[in-house]
């Protein structure tokens, strides 16, 4: 008898010759997600089998599937070999005391010699003659044992369905960048995005001096909470500063931000092709600030040719905190410090930019030397 998680799969996306392409990623997922905890992780027909590992572990390990996209659910349970005794043995661990009951049966092994129904019948019996005060109810049990007879000669025993991230394996749906800020947007864009099967890069832009240390600690912290389910594995920083002293010194206050973002876009679009991503990620939602206008969204597009996601493009801001609560980066995402967006802000910025406008107010500026320039402060932290 062994301990296992029993782990299943959404089969929804597995057609035809994607389904090994699916099961390779969603099997190097598992093995990311498994990081630095001994495991074997065996594979049978729909599921795979997760062993050998400390049992005191457990909990962080389901903890840690969670967040795994791909899965459809997961539980607990014991591998046996597949006599009566030796499921029975199994079944009464998770049988309960009193209250009501069934012995719920699916059959891989179709040769086995009992059909679901006998094999729920006698394991049910044994059950109601060991512990009296059960009682059997079919239609709406307080308790269910499932017992899974697998091809293999063994049967899985489990008392419970914890219900998986959904979604699917991260690596199946291209790659793309993600622009992470401390904020609460940027983060759930990237879960969303996860959840999706894209692999999700990170880029963060900071405004040191005019941001300090803890504004970059804490999108470290962000990013390593997205990266339990992205399974991102650095974040790269750039610095923007002096983009912003420039900006600042030479053009049209109102378009400080526009034209930041501008910037953002373009070092975003080098950094996308160097980290082979296929788009770029952004955590805007039409109305919520002045430059997340179709204007603000018209003119930073205008820049980059690769294509710019922004899946939270339709949600209220109480459905991203909801979300963010879920994920787990609310509270880091409150924590008061400055982003580079809110230095030099303008008392007023333009809410519907004039793309001919900004063009005019940028064409002041040295815009290939200081992307250059910001480049060469490229850092990237392993996550
Ligand atoms: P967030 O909560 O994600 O910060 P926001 O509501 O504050 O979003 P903006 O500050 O306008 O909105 O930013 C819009 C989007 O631009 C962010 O969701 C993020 O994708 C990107 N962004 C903003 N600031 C930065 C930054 N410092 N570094 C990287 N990306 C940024
Ligand atoms: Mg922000």
């Amino acid at each position: 008898m062994e301990r296992v998680i029993i782990i299943r799969y959404s089969e929804i996306h597995l057609k035809g010759k994607n389904r090994g392409f699916f099961e390779r990623i969603f099997m190097v997922n598992l093995e990311r997600a498994m990081r630095g905890i001994r495991h074997e992780l065996h594979r049978t027909s729909g599921r795979y089998l997760l062993a050998g590992y400390p049992e005191e572990l457990e909990e962080e390990i389901m903890s840690r599937l969670k967040r795994v996209f791909g899965i459809h659910s997961y539980s607990r349970g014991l591998v046996v070999g597949n006599s009566l005794d030796e499921i029975y043995a199994a079944a009464k661990l998770f049988a309960p005391q009193d209250g009501t009951f069934k012995v719920d049966t699916h059959r891989a092994d179709k040769k086995y010699p009992m059909t679901s129904m006998e094999l729920s019948a006698a394991i049910g019996g044994r059950l109601l003659h060991d512990f009296p005060s059960l009682k059997v109810d079919v239609h709406t049990p307080e308790h269910t044992v499932y017992l899974d007879i697998r091809e293999n000669g063994t049967a899985l025993v489990f008392g419970s369905y914890e219900k998986g991230a959904g979604g699917m394996p991260v690596g199946t749906s291209g790659k793309g960048l993600l622009l992470i800020s401390g904020g609460i947007d940027s983060p759930v864009a990237g879960y969303m995005m996860a959840k999706r099967g894209m692999g999700v890069k990170l880029l963060h832009f900071h405004s040191y001096p005019y941001t300090n240390d803890g504004a970059k600690e804490k999108v470290k912290t962000l990013s390593k909470i997205l990266s339990g389910y992205s399974l991102s594995e650095s974040l790269i920083t750039v610095n923007v500063a002096h983009i912003q002293e420039e900006i600042h010194k030479t053009c049209a206050k109102e378009l400080n931000v526009t034209l930041l973002r501008r910037f953002m876009f373009r070092i975003a679009e080098i950094v996308a092709k160097e980290t082979c991503a296929n788009c770029l990620i952004t955590g805007e939602s039409l109305g919520q600030v002045a430059s997340q206008t179709i204007e603000g969204i018209t003119s930073s597009n205008a820049v980059v040719t690769l294509p710019v996601l922004r899946p939270l493009i339709g949600f209220d801001k109480d459905e991203i905190i909801e979300l963010s609560k879920k994920i787990g980066s609310y509270e880091t995402s409150i924590q008061p410090f400055e982003d580079c967006c809110t230095v030099f802000l303008p008392d007023f910025p333009a809410i519907k930019p004039n793309l001919r406008f900004v063009e005019e107010e940028e064409n002041k500026l040295p815009v290939k030397e200081l992307i250059e320039e910001a480049l060469k402060s490229k850092e990237e932290f392993k996550l």
